[in-house]
């Protein structure tokens, strides 16, 4: 069952009082949080829809705004995505071509060898990347995949980097394993809002992803959460997207906003093909992070899938409303991405440069802990 405002409340939403002093007017033109205040979790589904509504130059200039008060603006962390286990996921997501139900052509493999996905993070560190995500098309981990992704855990660390792993929804006995072996940060995506998620996904509830993150948070992981727009939702779907991410007890750390890449043989790509909802509007694109940035001043905000067909200028009004975190190399699990080549020719062209300092939410390097 997926939750919605009249239905009783998750435990990630335990705590949440009503009317919290913390939060900031920003529907109305009164002054700007400033960097290191208060978390706010306490924003209203009609404060964010206000956010969206306001007049878009109003709205990017107040995103910079707080952007700059809580990072460095002229940074954007590189991050590289590995698939480490590709295709035949039992789940029916109707954006994904790794699904079962998709008829895509992704050819099903097994969970790579340990050494290979330690070369491959080697390879990300030497392009300059700070953190390695690895994803796996499961609906859950086995409990005798766990000495692998352990192990996988334990060597990407060894070299300094960051980690990220991506597996499906995890037991609380997981999360703890992972948390052991020292994973730094775990995705599990909302997708969407609670009454949209139910009609791209029948296999899982939408409670069912806010008790996977909630065992993340438990464990003492850092959380990475965020969506797709451009799925055939409504305004008011990413309002209510951005809305559950921002009254989490505790804001995400990392937070993707993925451009939906519609694929043929998927339920939405074959759906959306040749209408007008093929592609996100890019206005509305950049007001959608814009929005997250404003609502969750002191997480990373990723351009995840989707950014390379996103003209240069969209993704620079990306980084201006806030987004400040990419993720580099051609490849995204099956869609493609960016590449290289291009992204350093764009952070010369808008003087951008890596992230070289902590971020905001986790201002200890847990990296020198594995040393
Ligand atoms: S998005 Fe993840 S869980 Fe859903 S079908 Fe694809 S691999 Fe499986």
């Amino acid at each position: 069952m997926s939750v919605n405002e009249t239905q009783s409340p998750s435990r990630l939403r335990e705590g949440l009082g009503e009317g919290l002093s913390c939060r900031p007017k920003h529907a109305l033109p009164q002054p700007l949080p400033q960097a290191g205040g208060e978390m706010c979790t306490g924003w209203t589904r009609e404060e964010i829809a206000a956010l969206f509504e306001l007049p878009f130059t109003e709205l990017v200039f107040r995103a910079a705004e707080v952007h700059r008060a809580n990072h460095r603006a002229g940074e954007v962390q590189l991050c590289t995505l590995l698939s480490i286990k590709t295709g035949g996921c039992p789940e029916d997501c109707g954006y994904c071509a790794q699904s079962v139900h998709a008829d895509s052509g992704v050819e099903a493999t097994k969970l790579l060898d340990v050494q290979e996905v330690l070369q491959r993070a080697a390879q990300a560190k030497d392009a300059g990347s700070q953190r390695f995500c690895m994803g796996a098309a499961w609906r859950n981990p086995k409990d005798r995949d766990m000495p692998a992704i352990v192990e996988i855990v334990e060597g990407v660390r060894a070299m300094g980097l960051e980690t990220c792993m991506t597996l499906g929804m995890l037991t609380s006995r997981q999360a703890d394993q992972l948390a052991e072996a020292g994973l730094d940060y775990y995705n599990h995506n909302i997708d969407s809002s609670p009454e949209y998620y139910e009609r791209i996904i029948t296999t899982r509830s939408f409670q069912d992803r806010l008790d996977t993150l909630g065992n993340v948070r438990a464990a003492g992981i850092a959380v990475c959460s965020g969506g797709i727009v451009g799925m055939g939702e409504t305004r008011e779907d990413r309002v209510g997207f951005i809305h559950t991410l921002a009254t989490l007890p505790q804001h995400p750390e990392s937070v993707p906003v993925n451009a939906l890449v519609p694929v043929k043989g998927t339920v939405l790509g074959d759906m959306l093909a040749d209408t007008p909802l093929a592609k996100i509007d890019d206005i509305e694109f950049v007001r959608t992070v814009a929005a997250a940035r404003i609502t969750m001043p002191r997480s990373m905000v990723r351009l995840s899938a989707g950014r390379e067909s996103m003209s240069e200028a969209t993704q620079a009004l990306c980084f201006l409303a806030g987004a400040n975190s990419i993720f580099t190399g051609d490849k995204l699990l099956t869609a493609p991405n960016a590449g290289d080549d291009a992204d350093g020719a764009l952070f010369a062209k808008l003087g951008l440069v890596p992230l070289a300092g902590e971020e905001p939410m986790r201002p200890h390097d847990s990296r020198e802990a594995a040393e």
